[in-house]
């Protein structure tokens, strides 16, 4: 590894213990606006900034409602808010500030949820189209959450009708699929440059119930092993294992479709996913930033640059992987 590169590492890890939040997030490098169908829904972080071969995703986080959500709505608009990881973009704020490429979603998750393909579109959801199979009728469409969400658990439908065919495409062209080339070929870019690449997925989870006693606070997802080296998560479960936090791997949580889809470690493109309970974050009612947002984060940014130094092959050797 170049020395410089090695320095860089070091100063910025210093900085790891401050927290810097900054609400507004005022370093966006890039701004997208227009209309519906013109606004990408997401906004991009120190994605000039190429010192370490990864980026961080947060596809859950947006509060951005476009009019069609209200016009539709079946439920109250507060019922919307357990579809979005909560503030989970505040989680990332100190790693944006130390110059860490990220891009978040704005638009919210009922919009679109980038955490599904294209394929898992439930064919009641499209206009015309009620009777029809779906492409893939995974558990997780079928459960009501495919790629535009359908139903919620204790309030049933969301929407009062379904959308048109021309609408939904809409969507996939102006966000899913501009979300996905911008992760795809920044991947493709980190990898050129380091031979490795890591794509760091956060989101944020409802309390888990006990599981033998035990409540996971963090929830760490790689597919099994599919999706990145397992030496990712091993790292990330020692790490949490030090700090006194109760975590899980890939239960119940195992990462589904930003894994799946630029998860390449053949390739040595990594992707690994970040669960994180809301009630770490947030107040007793789940909705608003709570007094210990700043020690989360901090917890989160020290996860996540014990992964620099790996993938940035300052603690272990990524060749033998
Ligand atoms: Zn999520």
């Amino acid at each position: 590894m170049p020395r410089r590169y090695h320095e860089k590492l070091k100063k910025l890890h210093a900085f790891t213990n401050f927290v810097l939040i900054d609400p507004e997030m005022t370093k966006a490098s890039h701004q997208h606006s227009g209309n519906e169908h013109g606004n990408c829904g997401f906004r991009m972080f120190n994605m000039d900034n190429v010192e370490f071969p990864i980026l961080v995703s947060v596809p859950h986080a947006g509060r951005e409602y476009p009019d069609t959500v209200h016009e539709y709505l079946r439920i109250a608009p507060r019922d919307l808010i357990r579809l979005e990881d909560r503030y989970a973009d505040r989680l990332v704020q100190p790693l944006i500030a130390q110059g860490i490429p990220t891009i978040i979603a704005t638009r919210a998750r009922a919009w679109i949820d980038l955490n599904r393909s294209v394929d898992e579109l439930d064919p009641e959801m499209v206009l015309g189209q009620g009777g029809s199979r779906a492409t893939s009728a995974s558990a997780k469409m079928r459960g009501g959450l495919g790629l535009i969400p359908r139903r919620l658990i204790q309030c049933g439908d969301i929407w009062k009708r379904p959308f048109s065919a021309e609408d939904i495409q809409g969507r996939i062209d102006a966000q899913h699929d501009p979300y996905h080339r911008t992760i795809a070929t920044y991947l493709g870019e980190l990898r050129e440059k380091f031979g490795s690449a890591l794509l760091i997925d956060v989101h944020s989870m409802p309390p888990l119930a006990s599981i033998a006693g035990v409540q996971p606070n963090i929830v760490v997802g790689d597919r099994f092993g599919q999706s990145a080296g397992s030496i990712f998560a091993e790292i990330l479960m020692e790490r949490l294992k030090q700090a006194g936090v109760t975590a899980a791997l890939n239960h119940p949580y195992p990462g589904d479709y930003i894994l799946r889809r630029h998860g390449n470690v053949r390739n040595n493109i990594h992707a690994i996913q970040i669960e994180v309970d809301r009630s770490l974050y947030l107040d007793s009612d789940l909705l608003e930033p709570a007094s210990q947002l700043g020690s989360t984060a901090s917890l989160l940014s020290g996860l996540i640059w014990s992964l620099i130094e790996v993938i940035g092959g300052t603690s272990l050797p990524m060749a033998a992987e």
